[in-house]
């Protein structure tokens, strides 16, 4: 049975298409053609989004939970409730984020997740679902400096034994690391991790720009919500942030909500680091989609209000979707629709190594509609509607 969606414009590997005419079929694309050369035919469900630009859905590197529920529990019932609000914020894919916790809750969860990973549940009735596609460890190896609301008692030196278990228990399903390179032993895991097929993402450090430089060489590739968790810079002692900055090799996350880094500093970001390798991340935790009040991130107590998420006085991950990141990219930056989405979608696929999303035949039929300030004005997952 098809589904067709229409919009103003629609923005594919090939460039703007305008008049866009999207046939589905299931959960995959099966024509993409311009209006006047093919018009509207019988068809089950039209969807049509007047003046909107539609682009592939949404893709975030960095999430912990959403909809009251924690990816670390690792369970069919709490990814199908993150997975739902997700899709229903334009998010089609993610990785599954982990905080540092006793290893053997860290190596239970990633050996939950890969299970689920592997076999992702889709009952044919049940609703539209963002899917994780990997894990990303967000520690144990950790900069007791600049650890944030990571638990100091649960942070590790980095150890190539330690990382293999890890590794091991997720059935290779680890996609992305968070390590702080200046801890003795990073750049030799750094170099493991990497030819294990595993990113690399320095964070909760408090690096020098030679040890920063030090974990590039040896394979990092990506930033941890750039700004936050972090040496400030410094104009003599440009530390991690002065280098990753800097340096065209390495991508760099942000959390876009107006909370963690000022509209200024997101200008700064996006001014150096730019189309090719900025990537918008949410950091989002359990109370993400649900009332302020009191959540859990990896199971220390977080108080929400107020669109802030904070645990003993400070900031404890995010309340953020992906929709709103982009459309507080493009109120901070003035940068345009395409670009805004690409940095959630292409970027980090391609700072994965992974396919990166396209509208284009036979792709999957997942996609928003945003009008020009970004706003998610719909979100199709998997071929159905879910916004
Ligand atoms: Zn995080």
């Amino acid at each position: 049975m098809r589904t067709l969606v229409t919009a103003a414009r629609l923005l594919s590997p090939a460039g703007v298409l305008l008049d866009p005419l999207v046939a589905m079929d299931g959960e995959r694309i099966v024509g993409i053609w311009s209006r006047a050369e093919r018009p509207i035919g019988p068809a089950a469900t039209v969807y049509d989004f007047p003046g909107a630009t539609i682009a592939p859905a949404f893709f975030d590197l960095h999430l912990h939970g959403g909809a009251g529920r924690d990816v670390m529990e690792a369970t069919p019932e709490s990814l199908a409730a993150i997975g739902d609000l997700l899709a229903r914020h334009g998010t089609a894919r993610y990785l599954a984020t982990t905080v540092s916790a006793p290893l053997d809750a860290t190596l239970k969860a990633v050996s939950g997740l890969a299970k689920l990973i592997a076999k992702p549940e889709t009952p044919a009735n049940s609703k539209p679902c963002a899917q994780p596609i990997g894990i990303h460890l967000e520690g144990p190896f950790l900069s007791h400096a600049k650890r944030g609301v990571q638990p100091a008692e649960h942070l590790l030196p980095p150890d190539i034994a330690i990382f293999d278990r890890l590794y091991e228990a997720a059935e290779g399903h680890v996609r992305l690391m968070t390590i702080a390179p200046e801890l003795p032993g990073a750049v030799d895991l750094i170099a493991h991790a990497t030819r294990r097929g595993v990113r690399v993402s320095l964070g909760h450090s408090d690096a020098s720009a030679e040890q920063t430089l030090a974990a590039i060489e040896a394979g990092a590739i990506n930033t941890t919500h750039t700004f936050n968790g972090m040496r400030p810079f410094d104009h003599r002692d440009p530390g991690i942030l002065g280098t990753v900055l800097t340096d065209d090799r390495i991508y760099a996350e942000l959390i876009c909500d107006g909370v963690h880094v000022s509209p200024a500093a997101v200008k700064l970001w996006w001014k150096v680091k730019g189309e090719e390798r900025a990537i918008l991340v949410t950091d989002a935790i359990s109370a993400t989609g649900m009332p302020d009040g009191e959540y859990t991130l990896g199971g220390f107590p977080v108080q929400v209000a107020n669109g802030r998420a904070m645990a003993r006085g400070v900031l404890a991950g995010s309340v953020l979707t992906l929709d709103r990141a982009v459309e507080n990219f493009v109120a901070f930056t003035g940068a345009s629709v395409g670009q805004a989405v690409r940095l959630a979608s292409a970027n980090p696929a391609k700072m994965l190594g992974s396919s990166t999303p396209e509208l284009a035949n036979g792709e999957p039929a997942d996609l928003i509609a945003v009008d020009e300030q970004g706003k998610l004005l719909g979100s199709i997952v998997g071929g159905r509607i879910s916004h």
